[in-house]
């Protein structure tokens, strides 16, 4: 509580910030499997992002981009190490220190963002952290859905959250708050288990809107990708669902009224601009300022020429937000036949690279298997680049053992100058337990 014991009440407040994150969502999924949820925003006037891309593979990178602007896989420090996350820079403890309350919260402790494969926080980040409240929910009576915890003790675990998100919101409502609340256990394994809770995020969003608290409060609507494994991602929309999660935002209407241009900003932006989780960071920075506060804002280091959503954005490319062209969705593929000359170099190069990437760990690598191809399961071209001479392929491998890949591979002239990342397409938890860390995505435990 010391942090902000000496808050006082006021009659011109700053904006409160509420993030409310559901994992693995597509805009399209969110559309099809959250109707109810769907249409409360949408009779409500939130601001809906359709070119809202995903900047790396899972939760981690796009939370850490968003809440720090970074990209984590070029910070100075890894999350494998103790005391490393603490070091990042996260925007709650900017708000913070300007006098906020701030939480933060996540059901499925098992897999939580900042602990899945790493050390967490080693400090408590936020006024409150409900870490260890996740942690005590796990030894509730448990019901497993889709592999996950559905049920802890009498109620549904992302229940548990809006909950709490409730709880904290009504408890600061007379104090500037931000909070971060995040959910896993109902989205995240499976492409049709959102509907389940589609009731009752609807009734948390309509109860806040009850409240009042609309009034005094930009609240962040999203999720960080699609689904990203399963029957869907051999289709053509699950290749683009992954890359493009839900993004609605909520401004109060005095704000709409006092920054116009702001607010027409934001709905071009949201409407014909491709848009990143980097994007967001500056915007929350904004709203520092858009309230009243001194506050000089930082620029990304993960995306240096991204801004606030609320600012005017040129057309951007991929490459101009430091968007990778493995999830890049600016551009489409069109098949071609997987027995050309350069498809067949080109899985090859793809099956060497992750068997590369298994040696790298030379500690652990002899606990995996090395991968043989398969088969070519698809092979497409870029099409709508301007530059003749370069493409990229999109390949998608079987392996053996057996494991799907896809990764996307530059073509200059004929020739294979690099491969971007790597998306592992199948699920790969049952048989990757013999080492930890990003490398079970691609071992395959002998
Ligand atoms: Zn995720």
């Amino acid at each position: 509580m010391s942090t902000h014991a000496n808050l006082t009440k006021s009659e011109i407040r700053p904006l409160n910030v509420l993030y409310i994150g559901i994992d693995s969502i597509s805009r399209l999924n969110f559309i099809r499997t959250m109707p109810k949820t769907h249409e409360f925003l949408a009779n409500t006037g939130w601001v809906d992002f359709k070119g809202y891309n995903k900047i790396g593979d899972n939760t981690f990178p796009n939370l850490v981009a968003i809440l720090t602007g970074k990209q984590y896989s070029v910070a100075k420090c890894f999350p494998t190490q103790i005391g490393c996350i603490d070091k990042y820079g996260f925007i709650w403890t900017d708000y913070q220190k300007l006098g906020y309350v701030t939480a933060y919260a996540e059901d499925e402790s098992s897999i939580n963002t900042f602990n899945f494969n790493k050390k967490g926080f080693s400090q408590k980040p936020t006024d409150y952290y409900f870490r260890t409240y996740a942690v005590a929910m796990d030894h509730l009576k448990k019901k497993k859905v889709d592999e996950m915890d559905y049920c802890t003790g009498p109620e549904s675990s992302g229940e548990r959250i809006l909950n709490t998100a409730k709880d904290f919101i009504n408890t600061f409502i007379d104090y500037p708050n931000f909070g971060f609340f995040w959910m896993n256990s109902f989205s995240h394994n499976k492409l049709n288990s959102p509907t389940r809770m589609d009731t009752k995020v609807a009734k948390f969003l309509e109860d806040i809107y009850e409240s009042g608290y609309f009034n005094h409060s930009v609240i962040i609507f999203l999720s960080d990708h699609g689904i990203r494994f399963g029957n869907v991602r051999s289709t053509r929309t699950g290749w683009l669902e992954e890359r493009l999660p839900y993004l609605f935002l909520w401004f109060p209407k005095w704000f709409q009224d006092k920054y116009p241009e702001k607010y027409y900003n934001l709905k071009v932006n949201a409407k014909s601009r491709l848009t990143t989780p980097y994007d967001l960071y500056m915007t929350i920075q904004d709203v520092l300022v858009l309230s009243g506060f001194k506050y000089n804002i930082k620029s990304s280091e993960g995306c240096a020429a991204c801004s606030s959503l609320l600012d005017q954005l040129p057309s951007r490319s991929c490459e101009d937000v430091a968007i990778d062209t493995h999830w890049c969705t600016c551009f489409g593929y069109k098949n071609v036949d997987v027995n050309q000359e350069i498809v067949k170099r080109a899985s090859n190069f793809v099956v060497n690279n992750i068997n590369n990437v298994i040696t790298s760990h030379s500690s652990v690598a002899k606990k995996c298997a090395k991968y043989s191809l398969s088969k070519v399961t698809r092979a497409a071209i870029s099409i709508g680049k301007s530059n003749a001479s370069k493409a990229y392929l999109l390949i998608i491998v079987e392996t053996m053992p057996e494991a799907v890949f896809e990764s996307t591979v530059t073509v200059v002239n004929g020739s294979i100058t690099d491969r971007s990342y790597l998306s592992r397409l199948d699920s790969y938890f049952a048989h990757s337990r013999c080492v930890v860390g990003d490398l079970q995505k691609y071992c395959y435990c002998k």
